[in-house]
């Protein structure tokens, strides 16, 4: 019987991407829903193509064209914020896959988790938000997290069939951005286009950003605390240029498992949907003799302060790692509306983590005033 499978972002790079993959998979794959924010036309021309019990328009404008599109077609259309979460919680699909941006997707991972709903997740806001609550409605429902960022799949892949407590530290893998070999006094200049141009992927805006400041790498060790319940001491970065390992785990008598392929999101989006199977794909493959070698080498903290907070936050714990990625996001945004600096980032994401009152075990609630708080605060900074 075809996967019953819900997409959230669907017009989004991560949308769009397992779409291809659902294409490619053919038969397997029954779409239920989709979800966008202002991309109408896409969302309509994919509504008829997968013919989805529903749609979720954010923007009010975007759906009433949506919907008046769609009139007739026997595809409901839901509005809003509210409709987003109502689709969210649906029960009819086997996985929900996550594809939105920022901490926009926290309550609808949330949502599903508690109505038992596996979730393949690329959204990891979520969990560097909401990591303990999403742990804990994962206790109660037994609803499981299938990976789709492509460091955690491959954390993911390595620890099949292994026991957790053999596992040392997982490894990290990241390119290093397009700012790996850029001198620490010209970072002050560094223009939105040049933040843009990410080597290796080809991403939407605000995780490209996130990779050029290195947020990216930070807001992952969050998030494989969360997956694979590690320390942050047994979490660690190495920065890898070619970006075809995507992450390591070592064991504790000295074996290290890596996990390779040629950089394309369908990869770890089609491991999450066929789960626990590597089916037959059309994607391009890895020739290591093309690639003749890899490097490797350490992640320069100090031209890249968003590790430390990264970092720093997680061993705080509490509120302090949802401030730092709604902080992030919020400065990133300003970035790219060319109203502060490149190197103003990391400041606003540390003077938000001070001045926040921190709360130990942040509820909801909590959450979404903490995310009202910060965002005023970093629309202030100056
Ligand atoms: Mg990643």
């Amino acid at each position: 019987m075809a996967k019953r499978l819900s997409v959230l972002g669907s017009t989004g790079s991560i949308g769009v991407n397992t779409l291809q993959v659902v294409e490619m998979l053919g038969d397997e794959i029954d779409i239920r829903y989709l979800s966008a924010n202002k991309n109408g036309d896409l969302l309509i021309k994919q509504a008829r193509t997968y013919r989805p019990k529903a749609v979720a328009v954010v923007d009010p404008a975007t759906a009433r064209s949506v919907d008046k599109a769609l009139a007739g077609e026997g595809i409901s259309v839901l509005t809003g914020r509210e409709g987003l979460l109502e689709l969210a919680s649906r029960t009819d699909v086997d996985l929900l896959l996550n594809g939105l941006v920022g901490s926009a997707g926290m309550e609808p991972t949330l949502l599903a988790v508690k109505a038992g709903i596996d979730v393949a997740l690329s959204n990891k806001e979520s969990l560097v938000m909401a990591g303990e609550l999403i742990v804990r409605a994962q206790d109660e429902t037994g609803a499981s997290l299938m990976p789709v960022d492509s460091e955690h799949s491959a954390i993911w892949q390595c620890l099949a069939g292994e026991k957790k407590e053999d596992v040392r530290r997982i490894i990290l893998t990241g390119s290093g951005g397009p700012f790996r070999t850029r001198k620490a006094e010209t970072f002050s200049e560094i223009t939105v286009t040049e933040a843009l141009r990410h080597p290796n992927w080809n991403m939407g805006k605000k995780i490209t950003i996130d990779s050029a400041t290195m947020m990216n790498k930070g807001l992952e060790v969050i998030e494989a605390h969360w997956l694979f319940q590690l320390t942050p001491d047994r979490i660690d970065i190495v920065v890898h240029p070619q970006s075809i390992i995507h992450s390591a785990v070592e064991f504790k008598d000295g074996s290290v498992k890596a996990q390779m392929g040629v950089p394309d999101m369908k990869i770890p989006i089609q491991y999450a949907l066929t789960y626990p199977r590597h089916v037959e794909s059309e994607w391009e493959r890895l020739d290591l003799i093309e690639l003749g070698r890899l490097t490797f080498e350490a992640p320069d903290r100090e031209r890249f302060p968003a590790i430390g907070l990264a970092y720093e936050a997680l061993r705080k714990g509490g509120s302090a790692p949802a401030v730092l990625n709604v902080a992030n996001e919020q400065a990133v945004y300003r970035f790219i509306n060319n109203e502060i600096l490149f190197t103003d980032i990391p400041k606003i994401i540390q003077a938000a983590g001070e001045q926040h009152e921190w709360i130990e075990h942040p509820e909801l609630e909590d959450l979404i005033q903490l995310e009202d708080w910060t965002k005023a605060f970093v629309k202030l900074y100056n």
